[in-house]
């Protein structure tokens, strides 16, 4: 780690362990308020200042917190981790995608990615150490799945590639949770997480610039709009047929085509909300002609955005990239029977961040 990395964190002056304090990161503001009660009869609206100075204000250390009292500031600093948001590694691509390598508990790694897209920045967060699904062409699958993440790690990774962006004067305008994981199998730690990146007191996002990615687990998608979670949903289809989409992602045995898209249509959206749905393109396996005849009828009564992904094949797990013309024949079909479809060309393949292709290094030097 350079120096000039590590300036970015910073920690409280105040010496006892860590490891005794939680982290102001794996709160909710309401969970933060109850604690700061229970622990040290602090009235509710110290965790609105707290906050307001940790998110907004990116001030770290409670001693600096000049709007609480000298002496509850100490008591602060000895209960509550104000953390270090650090990173183990970081790489550029040559498209100006930033991929960054954060060690976890139990120095476990996660990988995150900064997007460079046209006309913004989007922060690709992991979820879990590994995934439990096991799709057959995405790397992640192929490391089983190790743990869930904490709120405060998949927060340390926005906290990290938030102060680093200042050293590219860029930032992100969205989050999508489509890196390592399935975030809707760690459910409670992601929607926390989305609380907090969606609470006006804390990074105040738009629940539109949040996209929570799944492969499709009926029951918590139901869960994510009874409870209202502040962010969008994607759904990853990836195919057309229970034959080819149960082959290349085993959750299609316990989940088909038909209930996971039934489940999609009787959700409630909110007014000219919508869903997208994810299709990685596969070469010969999903990206046929009666493929495409198919998915406008599977998908009829959706309001739904089509995602065309064309395979980012790096991976060497017996996939390849459809002809890059397929993607642009589907977009134009699609369009014309009304359906809008964009097309996700990979980005920062030279570094290994593109779609699909984070592993721990751990786990990519073993291979
Ligand atoms: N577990 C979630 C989110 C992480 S994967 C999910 O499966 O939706 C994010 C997206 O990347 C998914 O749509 C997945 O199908 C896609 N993906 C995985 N491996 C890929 C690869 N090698 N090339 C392109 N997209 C890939
Ligand atoms: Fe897990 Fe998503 Fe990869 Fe499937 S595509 S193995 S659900 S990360």
């Amino acid at each position: 780690m350079n120096t000039a990395l590590s300036q970015i964190s910073s920690s409280p002056a105040d010496s006892s362990p860590p490891s005794e304090r939680q982290s102001v990161l794996s709160f909710s503001r309401a969970e933060l308020a109850a604690h700061l009660e229970t622990s040290l009869g602090l009235k509710p609206y110290r965790a609105d200042q707290i906050f307001k100075w940790f998110y907004q204000q990116l001030v770290f250390d409670p001693s600096l917190m000049t709007n609480i009292g000298k002496a509850d500031r100490e008591l602060l600093g000895a209960l509550l981790d104000f953390g270090t948001f650090d990173f183990t590694d970081r790489q550029i691509s040559k498209d100006g995608t930033r991929k960054y390598l954060f060690t976890v508990k139990n120095d476990m790694q996660v990988e995150s990615v900064m997007i460079k897209q046209p006309s913004r920045m989007t922060l690709c967060v992991s979820s879990q150490v590994g995934c439990a699904l096991g799709c057959k062409f995405c790397q992640t699958g192929t490391m089983g799945l190790t743990r869930h993440l904490g709120t405060e790690e998949i927060l340390k990774q926005v906290m990290g590639v938030l102060l680093d962006a200042k050293n590219f004067d860029d930032s992100f305008s969205n989050i999508v949770f489509m890196g390592m994981g399935e975030p809707l199998h760690n459910f409670d730690n992601v929607t926390r997480a989305i609380s907090i990146l969606t609470d006006p007191h804390g990074l105040a996002l738009s629940r539109r610039k949040i996209t929570v990615s799944t492969v499709g687990l009926v029951p918590a998608i139901k869960r994510f709009f009874e409870e209202n979670v502040q962010a969008t949903l994607a759904v990853s289809l990836n195919g057309t047929s229970d034959d080819v989409r149960s082959e290349i992602m085993p959750i299609n045995k316990k989940y088909p085509i038909s209930v996971l898209l039934d489940t999609l249509r009787s959700v409630p959206l909110r007014n000219r909300e919508h869903i997208t749905l994810e299709y990685v393109m596969l070469r010969g396996v999903n990206d046929t002609p009666e493929d495409l005849e198919r998915l406008p009828k599977l998908i009829r009564g959706i309001p739904c955005k089509v995602n065309l992904i064309p395979y980012n094949d790096n991976a060497g797990l017996g996939f390849s990239s459809p002809d890059p013309k397929v993607p642009h024949h589907w977009q134009k079909k699609l369009n014309e029977k009304g359906i809008t479809a964009t097309i996700r060309w990979s980005k920062g393949q030279d570094i290994d961040a593109a779609c699909g292709q984070l592993v721990t290094q751990s786990t990519r030097k073993r291979k």
